[in-house]
């Protein structure tokens, strides 16, 4: 590639709405461009490593025996509501209608449609097991979308989708899409943990989360330095582990046979549920002092526990009475009415309380919470970070050592998911003795442009972004000094391009003209690992400079050595 024919547009600052490091750095790089909230333009350079990831993905992906193919964006509503996921999945689901009136999801993953797939075209036990991918634009009406790429809107995930005909199948299609996995990440050059992940909503049986270790991550890793143990903060409580949690008691257990949690929780405070929030009414008493807590949960979340236990002087947190519901609230079954009260208001949108520092600022959707409710990020957090059950040093559950704590960026995830969806959608095949039978399944995704954002955050430095080599948009860059001046530099430079081509290396040369220190600036802001200057004083005694994105000074190389050298 020569710069001169490339599309190469730096900034100097970041736009401001660009809050973390990634963000930023791809911005001032050129490498996307905003159109709408969460959703950008993969603007050549960025598209550049978008492709590498693909790259390595499907290589990986095609020798661990899974076959590509390629489902559409847009999916007709019926297929969502065979599973209940039409209705459950609430506004996160893009719905569109065509010119008929008929509904369409714009896919957020593809579950249903591969499901439909494989139940008209897979009948016998002998085509098991299969599994299907694609690399396929995704849509999720994110509730805050936010950090460029990290969590877009419109966004590319490669989803895989493994069918077995039992669950020792299942387990050994998700061991391979495990294994793949690991080479995938380690390809990419990144630090990595696999940590054992809950279910969440998409049911099944087991499943583990894929993150990049960096310091900004969303998510808590909980591992053991001293065993395998790993997990991410949901899973690692809902062990219940940590030496604090076993006299720790959660406040309510709330399991009612053939009653969702919340049910049973609404049962106990008699209060109705309302179709979209459900309600919850907390009382803290503190040396003497009365603090009221209203939880607000979409309705299509379930309230495992409430786990207050650890937040220092909160001991006392308890479900409100009636009469202090009345008083605060007004009256006791309308309290959910608008909201003017004296309580602060905490929302929570996730299955626990632990992590409603995602919910809170974004929960007064219009027509969907009630506004005025937000209690604040600020707020939350650090209360947040104390709710939970495991903290650094807590014994590890094999008890081969001490807990560590770290952060990490979701970039893949791996579920086990049995037959929930091939029982709904009745997706089965002919058993060996000519029996139907429901097909084992297994689901798979990474985060295509999630990946750019994750390995921004691990690699950069003051002057931008330092990509591994074998994802960067360019692995080397020639930078010619006096170039239209020096028919030596000329000549040099276009014979080591050629070389270097030759030799399989993704090389740009920048011809330009640029003075040197504008040329390096954007190179080392773009994170091209490897850079060659070719001057005429250095060529009159036979050598290059060579000077990687981390080194601190050149490496003077003679000019017939280069290509081995970098190599
Ligand atoms: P998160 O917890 O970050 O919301 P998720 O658990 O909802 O992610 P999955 O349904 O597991 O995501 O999707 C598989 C992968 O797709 C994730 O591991 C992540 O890498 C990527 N991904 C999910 N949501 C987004 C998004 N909004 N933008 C970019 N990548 C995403
Ligand atoms: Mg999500
Ligand atoms: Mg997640
Ligand atoms: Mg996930």
């Amino acid at each position: 590639m020569r710069a001169s024919r490339f599309f190469i547009s730096t900034l100097k600052e970041a736009p401001s709405d660009a809050e973390i490091v990634s963000h930023q750095l791809m911005m001032r790089a050129g490498m996307i461009k905003r159109l709408g909230s969460g959703i950008y333009t993969y603007m050549p350079t960025g598209l550049r490593v978008i492709r590498k990831v693909e790259g390595i993905i499907r290589e990986e992906m095609n020798r661990a025996g899974a076959i590509e193919l390629l489902m559409p964006l847009v999916q007709p509503a019926e297929l969502w509501q065979e599973t209940g996921r039409w209705d459950k999945m609430g506004p996160e689901l893009m719905r569109v209608k065509d010119r008929h009136g008929r509904e369409f999801a714009i896919q957020p993953t593809s579950e249903e449609v591969i499901t439909d797939v494989v139940r008209s075209e897979l009948k016998s036990y002998r085509q098991l097991p299969v599994n299907f991918y694609h690399i396929q634009t995704k849509f999720r009406d994110e509730r805050r979308p936010r950090f460029g790429l990290m969590r877009g809107r419109e966004f590319t995930m490669k989803d895989a989708y493994s069918f077995d005909r039992d669950v020792a199948g299942m387990q050994q299609s998700y061991q391979t899409m495990f294994d793949a996995y690991s080479k995938i990440f380690t390809r990419f050059g990144l630090k990595f943990r696999a940590v054992a992940a809950d279910n969440g909503a998409i049911g099944g049986t087991g499943s583990h989360e894929f993150h990049v270790i960096a310091s900004t991550g969303e998510d808590a890793l909980v591992y053991c330095p001293d065993s395998d143990f790993a997990a991410n903060m949901e899973a690692a409580e809902a062990l219940s582990i940590g030496e604090r949690g076993a006299a720790n008691q959660p406040l309510a257990k709330t399991s009612t046979p053939g009653k969702t949690k919340c049910e049973a929780v609404a049962e106990l405070l008699n209060v109705p549920l309302q179709q979209h929030v459900k309600s919850i009414a907390l009382t803290v008493e503190h040396e003497g002092k009365k603090t009221y807590f209203l939880l607000l949960l979409r309705a299509d979340h379930e309230l495992n526990e409430i786990k207050v236990s650890k937040v220092e002087g909160l001991k006392d947190f308890r479900f409100s009475t009636e009469a202090e519901i009345q008083e605060v609230y007004g009256t006791v079954p309308g309290y959910l009415g608008p909201i003017n009260t004296r309580a602060p208001v905490v929302v929570v949108a996730d299955r626990t309380v632990a992590n409603m520092a995602d919910f809170i600022c974004g929960a007064n959707e219009a027509d969907y919470h009630y506004t005025g409710a937000n209690w604040g990020r600020d707020v939350a957090e650090p209360l947040v970070a104390d709710l939970r059950n495991v903290v650094e040093g807590d014994a590890s559950p094999d008890g081969k050592g001490v807990l560590a704590i770290e952060r990490g960026i979701e970039v893949g995830h791996v579920f086990q998911l049995g037959t929930a969806y091939s029982e709904a959608m009745g997706a089965t095949f002919l058993d060996e003795n000519g029996k139907p039978a429901p097909l084992q399944m297994g689901c798979y995704g990474i985060g295509v442009t999630r990946i750019l954002g994750a390995a921004i955050e691990q690699n950069f430095d003051d002057k931008g972004i330092v990509w591994p080599d074998s994802i960067a948009p360019f692995e080397l860059v020639l930078c010619p000094m006096g170039m239209d001046r020096s028919e030596m530099v000329k000549e040099q430079v276009e014979k080591l391009y050629a070389d270097l081509q030759a030799a399989g290396i993704d090389v740009i040369v920048d011809d330009r003209g640029l003075r040197p220190g504008a040329m390096f600036a954007d190179w080392e802001l773009i994170g091209v690992p490897h850079r060659v200057v070719i001057g005429e004083r250095g060529l009159k005694e036979g050598n290059l400079e060579y000077q990687g994105r981390r080194d601190d000074a050149a490496t003077s190389v003679p000019v017939d050595e280069m290509v081995a050298f970098i190599k």
